[in-house]
């Protein structure tokens, strides 16, 4: 059986699928999604989304539809629940000189997924295919042969490669006999959504997104743009409440208020659990698949979406022959530190501050801002580093100018590495006329260099370049970092050199 050339097959039309495929349709690979349900989850689950998230959404062309349906909100409050009052807020504007999404959004996860799952028939029509469940599958060398239950009975496809993002109970994940590791939490946590006035008739002034601390009982608040959202801890062993519970409990977190109705409720279990392995020759685990952490601070779709961030690219390049299939070992080696000490740690250290285990609230508004943005790729992972950019760090989405006019440094790699060449325009360095494909090298300056105008960007200020000093920065399609050294005459070579490192197509 030849698979290879079949397209790539995303199992699951949950948020990260549906990423997933975006991503992949945005770099041209083809791409079917098979999902289990007849219609995608109306669950209330997820419900805020990370400024990072937008710039991956963005990059895939999907940020505006998402935009239009959430809410934005621009302050993330810390309270303290005993007493009512605010031990801080994360005030988002202070992103503004970093990204072009200084904010985040809150958006149920239901109303999430449509959004995506239509943009992705417009984009890739017919690619969505529901009430397709995976039951088995199996590798070859050329691709993987895969078998699903519909409403016709057992098909058969042949795909390329296999990105399984089937959520925590991944029936590939158990075909793989992939184990996971890590704990489940003794509290369950119970999310209510309840439409109640907390603007004009019992005006509250809370924040659209407000964590309630207490070393009793924990709260978060989330405002969705049709009702207010509460999450707290169950004790173990309890039963979900019932409706009359929701309402009093609501009341005992915010007060009494003059109408409260339940719109609906969930209680879930909550893990903090990693997948031991993440690939297995072509099949690779994304999202739930592949970790389960404790939602706090919204870092579990958030977390996902990464994966779905590094991984299409990598796909996208060895399919079109641009790099080595070694460079699909980056994505476990990057990814799995993300989720177990970067999201899965800061996720936990949330939670300490929650329950005020930790007394470390004094820098909870430092680290939460930094969680909406860095994350460090890379043995020595961080999401909360402070200081000179290094490789591995995301690369702030700053703005220069081509002759068209203002453009975004993470609009530049969309789907291409850049060698940004910060230096001196007058200098006139030398830039090849072609390279290898994936490849672009462009320069970056305050000054003008008429001959170079095709390949320079005006940087007013100086700005880009003191952020990095005279160096060569090479950039990656997910807009981290790959290297950077300082800028020489002959940095074009050595940028050039250690592209074709990165994507394994040296010597
Ligand atoms: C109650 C609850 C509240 C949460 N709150 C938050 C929050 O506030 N913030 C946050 O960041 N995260 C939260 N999470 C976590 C968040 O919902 C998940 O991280 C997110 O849904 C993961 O997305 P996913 O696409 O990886 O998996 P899922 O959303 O689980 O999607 C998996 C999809 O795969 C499909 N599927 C499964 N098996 C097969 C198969 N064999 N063949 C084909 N299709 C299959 C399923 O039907 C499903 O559509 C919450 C989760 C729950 C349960």
């Amino acid at each position: 059986m030849n698979t290879s050339d079949g397209p790539v097959a995303v199992i699951g039309a949950g948020p990260v699928g549906l990423v997933t495929a975006l991503g992949l349709v945005a770099h041209g690979v083809p791409v079917v999604v098979f999902e289990a349900g007849n219609d995608l989850s109306s669950e209330t689950k997820a419900g805020t989304v990370l400024t990072r998230t937008l710039e991956v959404l963005d990059r895939y062309g999907a940020l505006g539809p998402v935009l239009e349906a959430s809410l934005r909100l621009d302050e993330i409050g810390e309270v303290d629940r005993a007493t009512g009052t605010s031990t801080g807020s994360v005030l988002t504007s202070a992103l503004a000189g970093e990204t072009r999404f200084p904010f985040v959004v809150n958006v149920p996860q239901h109303e999430l997924e449509p959004v995506l799952a239509s943009l992705l028939e417009e984009r890739a029509p017919g690619a969505l295919r529901m009430r397709h469940r995976l039951v088995d599958f199996s590798q070859h060398d050329d691709g993987v042969a895969l078998r699903l239950s519909t409403p016709d009975g057992i098909v058969a496809f042949a795909a390329s490669h296999v990105l399984a993002c089937d959520g925590g109970r991944s029936t590939v994940r158990e075909r793989l006999g992939v184990e996971v590791e890590g704990h489940t939490l003794e509290q369950r946590y119970a999310l209510v959504d309840l439409v109640c006035d907390l603007d004009v008739r019992n005006p509250r002034d809370y924040p659209y997104l407000a964590y309630f601390g207490d070393r009793e009982e924990w709260m978060v608040l989330v405002r969705q743009p049709h009702c207010w959202r509460f999450v707290f801890p169950l004790a173990p062993g309890r039963d979900a409440p019932a409706a009359e519970e929701l309402r009093d409990k609501a009341a005992h977190f915010i007060g009494e208020v003059d109408s409260v109705e339940v719109l609906g409720s969930n209680v879930y279990t909550v893990h903090h659990r990693v997948a031991s392995r993440w690939r297995d020759r072509r099949v690779f685990l994304l999202g739930d698949a592949a970790h389960l952490i404790t939602p706090m601070w919204a870092l579990g779709l958030n977390t996902g979406v990464l994966d779905a961030s590094n991984l299409p690219w990598r796909l996208a390049w060895v399919l079109r022959g641009w790099a080595g299939e070694e460079l699909l070992e980056g994505y476990e080696a990057e990814q799995k530190p993300v989720a177990v000490h970067g999201s899965g740690a800061m996720a936990e250290a949330a939670r300490a501050v929650m329950d005020r285990r930790s007394d470390s609230v004094a820098g909870w508004r430092d680290a939460m801002t930094r969680t909406l943005l860095g994350v460090r790729l890379g043995a020595d992972w961080s999401m909360t580093r402070s200081g000179p950019p290094r490789a591995g760090d995301r690369i702030p989405d700053l703005r220069v100018f081509d002759r068209r006019g203002p453009v975004h440094l993470h609009e530049l790699c969309r789907d291409s590495f850049v060698a940004l060449h910060l230096t001196d325009a007058r200098r006139r360095p030398f830039l090849p006329a072609d390279g290898p494909p994936g490849l672009k090298q462009v320069v970056v300056s305050r000054w003008d260099a008429p001959d170079l105008r095709s390949r320079a960007f005006f940087d007013p200020g100086d700005t880009v370049r003191e952020r990095f000093s005279d160096t060569v920065v090479l950039v990656r399609p997910d807009a981290h970092i790959a290297h950077i050294e300082p800028w020489t005459t002959t940095s074009w070579r050595s940028v050039q050199d250690r592209y074709l490192q990165e994507v394994h197509l040296a010597g």
